[in-house]
């Protein structure tokens, strides 16, 4: 997974803390680092979740640090990816992660079979919303079908 930086060097995959406004720390934030001049930029298919987090922890004036992968769903399979990854070998990154999301879109569908059977409504939305986080990297028809069953 790479991107050309705007020097001409080819950015790697990292993950970083970002700070914002000295009080919100959001941690293991998926970017595109450029190792010669130290440009980076945030990954922008977590771009719009990232935002919108940020409004949420500013919103409920919440402190310290949060770890994005814990509230995102298509991080924390990045993350696990990343950190288990050998950077050498194949498959991809990106065939990594395709398969990785298709196996936990699996597994959050069968959890939202069970929030349904419950008819526990809150768990079915936020179950919903995990599904949607992973949609970027698969066909959004293939699994909303199965929720609206
Ligand atoms: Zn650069």
């Amino acid at each position: 997974m790479r991107k050309l930086c705007h020097c001409g060097q080819m950015m790697s995959l990292d993950f970083r803390v970002l700070i914002f406004e000295g009080v919100i720390e959001i941690d293991r934030v998926p970017v595109f680092e450029c190792k010669l001049c130290d440009h980076y930029e945030v990954l922008p298919a977590v771009k719009p979740d990232l935002i919108e987090l940020l409004a949420e922890l500013k919103a409920s004036q919440e402190q310290g640090l949060v770890l994005f992968n814990e509230v995102n769903e298509l991080v924390d399979v990045m993350f696990a990816i990343y950190r288990t990854w050998d950077q050498t070998g194949s498959p991809t990154f990106e065939g990594l992660l395709e398969q990785k999301c298709k196996e936990r879109i699996n597994l959050l569908l069968d959890v939202y079979g069970c929030a349904k059977e419950m008819d526990d409504s809150g768990w079915m939305e936020e179950i919903s919303k995990r599904l949607a986080q992973l949609s970027v990297y698969v066909n959004h028809n293939q699994y909303l079908g199965q929720i609206n069953n």
